[in-house]
Order: C-alpha cells, then sequence, then structure tokens
C-alpha cells in the first residue's frame, strides 16, 4: 500500500510517497513535485519514524493536580469531563473565559474546524494561533500595500527566470534546504543572489552578494535601496502611475536615507548599497524576499512594507518572474492563516469585523451574525491574559507548544499554570501537554486525509496511509465530541472532504477564495492555487498581473518611519542576541527531539559567537555561555565562528529546559501584527563552568 502526500514539516510542503512495508514499519520516497523536483530534506526523510515511535501517546491522560497524579483514561470520560468543566468556567465567567490556541501546522480542515468551533461552540472571541509568531508581519504588510496576503504571488519555478532574488533574512538552506534548488536554477540562468542576514549563513555562502546588517536595521537598508534607485532615475514611473497609489509621500521621505546615513544605521558599507541598488534598478525581473529576520521584529509590518515600496517603485509586483514574497515557514503556515483561527478572521481571510463576512459565514455555520463574537486579541497578549482576573480560565490548545515557542517563556508557562483548566491535542507529550490537565493523543500525517496550502498558496492534498494506533483520534473528532456534549450537535464535521467543502462555501468571495475546490478537482494535479472560485475554468498561479485586489485595483505605497528597536544595548547589556533554526530541527522540536537520527546531527543548543567576542569572555569552543536578558537566561554551548557579528550572538528555538533561549526574548510586539520581536533583544554573557548543558525530551 502506498499513497503519495506531502511532508509533515515545513511550508515547502516537499511531495513524498508513503510505503507500509510487511514489517508494519513505513518507506519515505521523494516524489517529483515542482516544489521539490523529488529531494526531501533529513526532516522529511525521517519523518516516518514518528509513526511508531515509542514516545507516542495512546490514550488520553488525566492529571489531578490536587492529588499530584496522573493517569490514561477513555476518550469519552475524558470529553465528559472536558465539556463539564467547559460547562463550568463559562457559566460563571463568560463565554471569553476559554480560549482556543491553534497552530499553522494543522491542516486547513482543522484550522477551519478550530475557528468554527471557537465561534459558534464556545462563541468565544479569545482564539489566535502560533502563525502570530511566524509570519504575521509580511502578512498585514501585503494585506495593506497589496490587497492580499499569498506568500509567494507566482509558483516558485518562476524563479529560474529571475535576475535577482533579495532575500532578507532567511536562511533556505537549512529551514528547506529542496527550495535552494530554484535559487540556484536562477543563478544558472544568469541570475543573482543577494542575501541580507547578520549571519554568513549556509544560504549566504550561495550568494553573489552577501550582507550584514547590524540586527533591526533592515528597515534602514530597504529604506537606502528606494533612496537610491530614486536618485538613479530606476523606478518604473509608468507602472507607478497606472498601478499604485502614493508614491509622492513614500519618495520624499525616502530622501532622508542617503547612503552614508544608512552605512552609519546599518554597517553596510555605502559601495555595497550601491551594488545592491543597481543591480535591482537595471533588472528587468527581480523578486524582493523577506522571511523571518526583517519580520519577527517590533517593526516588522513596517519594515516589510518598506522592501514592499521597493518594490513597487521597481515595477515588480504582477511582471513575470519579480514581486515581493513572503517565506512563510510552518507547514500549513499559509492555510493556517487563511480560514479563521486567527483572533480578527473569518474563513477566506475575511475580516470578523466586516458586517457582509459575519453574514455569508454565520448563514454557511447555520447560525446568526450577532451570535458570532468580535475579534480577539493576538497571540502573546492572550497567552499574557491567561488566569487573570480579567482572562481566560481555560484553554484548549491544538497543535502548538507555546511553553517553547512563546517570547518570554517562562512568563508564558507561568500563566499556563494558572489555568483552571488546559486541555492539549497533541501525538506527544510536549511541554504544554507536560502541563495539562488533559491531553488528547491525535493523528498525524500519514493516518490523516486533508488539504495543506503551501508557501505558494498552492493548497494541496494530505493523504492517508494507515489508520492511527488504537486509542489515538482525530482533532476533528476531539471538537466534534466536545461539540455533542456542549449542547451544539451536528454543528462539527468529522470528514475531512466535506469540512473542505464546506471550508469552500464559507471562503467563496473572500480573498483566499476556495469554493471552486474539492478533493476530486485537486486529484490528478499538483494542487491548485487560490483563488479559485465557483465558475471559474482555473485556478490562480500568478495574481497582480493585471491589478491589485484593493478597492480601486491599485497598490499602496505606505509612508513607514524607521524607529528604533524595542531593545538597545546598553552597558547591562551589550550583546544582540538573534534565534532562528537549523537544519536537523523543526520549530519548538516536539516532533524533532524525538528523532534520534536528526538529534544526532546537533544534540544540544549551542550559541553562535565571533571569536572576538568569545575572547573578551574568556570563552572557548564548547565551553558552556550563559545568555543573560532582562527576562531570565538560557545556558548553550561555545560556538567560536567568524561568520558572525562581533556584536551578536545567535542560539536556535528548539530547546527545552536550560536551554529554551525563548526564555530570553523580548515580548514587545508589533503594534499591527502583534508579531513579537524574536530577532533581536539585548543580551550580556557570562562563562559557566559546571553546568551540563542538555535538552529535555
Ligand atoms: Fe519537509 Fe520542509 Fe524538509 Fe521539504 S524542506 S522535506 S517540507 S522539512
Amino acid at each position: 500500500m502506498a499513497v503519495g502526500t506531502h511532508c509533515p514539516y515545513c511550508a515547502l510542503q516537499c511531495a513524498m510517497t508513503l510505503t507500509l512495508q510487511a514489517d508494519s514499519t513505513v518507506k519515505v520516497e521523494g516524489r517529483e513535485f515542482p516544489t521539490n523536483g523529488g529531494g526531501l530534506c533529513h526532516k522529511g526523510w525521517t519523518s516516518a519514524e514518528l509513526l511508531s515511535s515509542p514516545h507516542r501517546l495512546t490514550s488520553p491522560i488525566y492529571t489531578d493536580r490536587q492529588l499530584g497524579s496522573s493517569a490514561p483514561i477513555g476518550w469519552d470520560a475524558a470529553m465528559e469531563m472536558v465539556a463539564d468543566r467547559i460547562s463550568g468556567i463559562q457559566a460563571k465567567y463568560g463565554p471569553d473565559s476559554v480560549a482556543i490556541f491553534g497552530g499553522g501546522g494543522l491542516t486547513n480542515e482543522k484550522a477551519y474546524s478550530l475557528g468554527k468551533f471557537a465561534r459558534i461552540v464556545l462563541g468565544t472571541s479569545k482564539i489566535d494561533y502560533n502563525g502570530r509568531f511566524c509570519m504575521s508581519s509580511a502578512a498585514a504588510a501585503s494585506n495593506r500595500s497589496l490587497g492580499m496576503d499569498r506568500g509567494m504571488p507566482f509558483p516558485m519555478t518562476d524563479l529560474a527566470q529571475t535576475e535577482v532574488v533579495l532575500l532578507v533574512g532567511g536562511n533556505v538552506a537549512e529551514t528547506m534546504p529542496p527550495f535552494v534548488r530554484h535559487l540556484k536554477a536562477a543563478q544558472a540562468n544568469g541570475g543573482k543572489l543577494v542575501v541580507i542576514d547578520p549571519r554568513h549563513t549556509a544560504t549566504a555562502r550561495l550568494a553573489d552578494i552577501h550582507l550584514q546588517p547590524v540586527p533591526g536595521t533592515d528597515m534602514a537598508f530597504a529604506l537606502g535601496l528606494l533612496h537610491l534607485v530614486i536618485a538613479e532615475g530606476q523606478v518604473d514611473n509608468d507602472y507607478i502611475a497606472t498601478r499604485t497609489t502614493g508614491f509622492e509621500e513614500v519618495r520624499s521621505k525616502a530622501a532622508a536615507f542617503w547612503p552614508e546615513r544608512v552605512e552609519r544605521i546599518t554597517g553596510i558599507p555605502v559601495s555595497d548599497l550601491r551594488r545592491v541598488a543597481m543591480l535591482l534598478g537595471k533588472a528587468e525581473r527581480s523578486v524582493i524576499m523577506t522571511a523571518r529576520g526583517p519580520e519577527q521584529q517590533s517593526k516588522g509590518v513596517d519594515t516589510v512594507t518598506a522592501f514592499i515600496n521597493l518594490a513597487l517603485a521597481l515595477g515588480l509586483p504582477g511582471r513575470p518572474s519579480s514581486g515581493y514574497a513572503c517565506l512563510t515557514g510552518q507547514g500549513n503556515g499559509q492555510g493556517g492563516r487563511e480560514h479563521g483561527q486567527k483572533a480578527d478572521q473569518l474563513p477566506g481571510y475575511r475580516s470578523i469585523s466586516d458586517p457582509a463576512a459575519r453574514e455569508h459565514v454565520a448563514a454557511v455555520w447555520g447560525v446568526s451574525a450577532q451570535s458570532l463574537p468580535g475579534p480577539g486579541v493576538s497571540a502573546y497578549k492572550l497567552l499574557d491574559s491567561l488566569g487573570t482576573p480579567d482572562g481566560p480560565k481555560a484553554m484548549l490548545v491544538f497543535g502548538s507548544n507555546p511553553v517553547i515557542s512563546a517570547p518570554r517563556a517562562q512568563h508564558v508557562a507561568e500563566r499556563m499554570a494558572a489555568l483552571e483548566l488546559l486541555v492539549v491535542a497533541d501525538p506527544f507529550l510536549s511541554e504544554t501537554a507536560a502541563m495539562a490537565d488533559f491531553v488528547f493523543p491525535v493523528t498525524q500525517f500519514a493516518e490523516e486525509d486533508g488539504t495543506m496550502t503551501n508557501l505558494e498558496g498552492r493548497v494541496i492534498r494530505r493523504r492517508k496511509l494507515m489508520d492511527p494506533p488504537i486509542g489515538v483520534r482525530s482533532d476533528l473528532d476531539l471538537l466534534a465530541g466536545l461539540a455533542d456534549r456542549l449542547g451544539k450537535p451536528g454543528k462539527m464535521q468529522t470528514e475531512p472532504d466535506e469540512i473542505f467543502a464546506e471550508l469552500g462555501r464559507a471562503s467563496a468571495g473572500g480573498t483566499a477564495d476556495y469554493s471552486a475546490m474539492s478533493f476530486d478537482t485537486l486529484e490528478g494535479r499538483d494542487g491548485a492555487f487560490w483563488p479559485w472560485r465557483t465558475g471559474e475554468p482555473t485556478d490562480t498561479p500568478r495574481v497582480f498581473v493585471d491589478k491589485f485586489p484593493t478597492k480601486d485595483g491599485r497598490a499602496r505605497f505606505i509612508d513607514v518611519i524607521d524607529r528604533p528597536i524595542a531593545e538597545p544595548l546598553d552597558e547591562e547589556f551589550p550583546v544582540y542576541l538573534t534565534t532562528g533554526r537549523i537544519l536537523s530541527q523543526y520549530q519548538s522540536g516536539t516532533q524533532t527531539r524525538l528523532v534520534q537520527e536528526l538529534v544526532d546531527i546537533e544534540p544540544t543548543p549551542f550559541v553562535e559567537i565571533h571569536p572576538g567576542l568569545a575572547k573578551r569572555h574568556d570563552l572557548t569552543e564548547g565551553d558552556s555561555v550563559k545568555i543573560i536578558s532582562r527576562r531570565g537566561e538560557v545556558i548553550g554551548a561555545t560556538r567560536i565562528t567568524t561568520s558572525i557579528r562581533l556584536d551578536t550572538i545567535f542560539m536556535s528555538f528548539h530547546w527545552s529546559g536550560a536551554g529554551r533561549v525563548n526564555t530570553v526574548t523580548n515580548p514587545a510586539l508589533d503594534p499591527i501584527s502583534g508579531m513579537p520581536e524574536f530577532k533581536i533583544c539585548a543580551v550580556r554573557l557570562e562563562r559557566v563552568v559546571t553546568v551540563t548543558v542538555g535538552s529535555e525530551l
């Protein structure tokens, strides 16, 4: 038995064939597909190991906090108890006392069902998800400027014809290695790759030009490039006149970012700035891509906007093999932000504050628009409010591990401990699940049908190979079971194809319109790009070709003003800490820390430190070093490298215990997107001698 499906991890969603073998193990093979060309990375190759992992949960677990004991419990009994507790809490404190926290790795059907469950079963506004920590700044900026947030505006195979790729703050060679083939295809055709990153990463090593700005100065860099292409007369005046609004204001502000000033802010020499501006200014087809570097800042939306302004000035969006793109990270980061698990959103990328959207979706759900709650709060604000007098007293977590992935993580863990009820659905006992009153064991990728939407906006099929172990059910079964017990029978479906059909109806007329798609229409093709509206003959691989989905059909230049990072360096905390992912691990590590082959590649947390900084702290390779911020401390092994700036250190965020870097990260939020400033905080280093560094599984 074999099925064609996709990797459970990142947003590239590499295609793979899974074969159930005679000894019940599952063989993984890369499958030819436009995104991965048959390739997989280490994480993909080893993904099937988790299906038979000894760490797998196969029964719900109930923890009695008063007795301090945990024990397996049956699904029905657990759902009865959870429903009773939810009813009691809501009767006492009101509907908003129960919150939902979702995940960017959940299928479209699960993300849609979570949003629906929150609004019509619980009646709560308090729902958000971990995608808020991923690409929310780029999403907000794209919506504001371009009228639509689709990570890539064209199939990634178009990159082969791109002359200049400007990649800002992304390390695809480690986070999604098969993506590199598209950059190399561009280079093979004479294209240039320019990488902007404070670290000389594996991706930077592939670049024709690599520039290492001071962390948090990306916006000044973008404004400096805009200044230069304007000064050199390289903007596309026809495009600006016919396809955009607002250029004059932006032009006048860019005048203040002359190259010498930008060099002082960013540390990028004037000659390098001019070199990149000249490349972009002369090219016909360029792509400006942002990833978490510029996005995970307290000014992330405006920073991304500055890059979109540059793309618009050059006339790129809508031109072949050109435009602005955001590299989404999580497996269903794109679809997960379209169908209702965001605090402010209804399916189809509709606003929950829009009366027409409320009417439409309420009709699909068979409820009144008046009964739908309004917008809630963004992820960190939600987590920060847990257990407070005005905050939720209960939370249900699906496909997320905020105890590791949220900023100021120790504080978040303390807030979760203050809840009266914490329920977690996960295949494994993540750090968040370990704190829960009830844990429900749920299916993994090879055990379920569904759809995912990759970083191009391509909707693809996840296909079931095998039944889950006895005792394991789908998140969809949990939602339906709770809905029944909470007195909303029949509202929540459990069959993915039926949910996808309903999602299509709910999305009809929205920005992310899936209404012409079904499991059947997705068969026999390499997925379908949204929007694909009912009655239209085909999907939309390329957007913005003729017009933008704004009221006047034009893109908007948005005037943005550079501002400092939230936590500048000072005498007490004189070093920048930046964080990110490594090749062998994925997100909070709930899955990948359980795969020995991946753990063997990089077994423990490490801290990248420049030799000069290491010398200043008397650190040698492998020494344990304590990183201290205003929020706490984390420990890693010293890794001395010239690939990082002298004023900056790097840690990955996959680890728990003493190696959990989010203990020290800054929860300063972007005012529009709610994105925390993961990418920069001020720290100091202390050498430690006696602590053994290790991850806790
Ligand atoms: Fe999976 Fe991403 Fe690796 Fe592809 S690049 S195999 S989707 S983790």
